[in-house]
């Protein structure tokens, strides 16, 4: 199983570590041929609007839309999750356009920057998911086709549409790897 992890900018090495721990093989992905030995891609948190526009620079926003199109499966956290959603709330930034939903950016406000939430998700079994989310995003509307599988206050947290899977939060940040299990047996179907 060989799993890509987009290293333009952001926490990648965090999901580097976290596939690792789970048994996956990691490449890190700058060139878009590197996307050709991998069934899987993560698309890390961090700044959206530089991801987007390194992704353009460097070949990697087409390649990465032929190769979800041929099959390869896409998780993002945060950043990853915006640049994954069709539609970005009062923004024309750069995207990848491919998730059926509406995403809202630092969605939670300056008073909750950051903050910490245990989840339930019914597909992780019953002990709670403890949630890192840092000037996170929320998704504020979803097509039919959107399995939501968590929301906090009322707001979609996690969501899966097929071979793409998205947090508004940062499970690399904690040793809780339930999420990346659940993308690597994605992979396997
Ligand atoms: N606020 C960032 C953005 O809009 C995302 C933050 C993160 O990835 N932790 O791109």
């Amino acid at each position: 199983m060989r799993i890509g992890v987009l290293a333009l900018q952001g926490a990648f090495r965090e999901h580097r570590r976290m596939l690792e721990a789970c048994g996956a093989e990691v490449v890190e992905i700058r060139k878009p041929e590197e996307l050709d030995e991998v069934q899987g891609l993560i698309i890390p948190g961090g700044e959206s609007t530089t991801i987007g526009k390194l992704m353009i620079e460097w070949g990697l926003m087409d390649k990465i839309k032929t190769r979800y199109n041929q099959g390869m499966a896409i998780y993002g956290t945060c950043a990853g999750m915006i640049l994954l959603c069709k539609e970005i709330v009062s923004s024309n930034q750069p995207r990848l356009a491919l998730l059926d939903a509406t995403v809202q950016r630092n969605a939670f406000g300056r008073q909750r920057e950051s903050f910490e939430a245990d989840l339930t998700v019914p597909e992780f079994g019953a002990d709670p998911v403890k949630a890192v989310f840092i000037r996170a995003p929320f998704i504020e509307q979803v097509g039919p086709g959107v399995n939501v599988m968590a929301k906090v206050k009322d707001k979609v947290v996690i969501a899966r549409e097929g071979n793409l899977l998205v947090t508004a939060f940062h499970p690399e940040l904690t040793d809780d790897n339930r999420i990346h299990k659940y993308f690597i047996s994605m992979l396997k179907k």
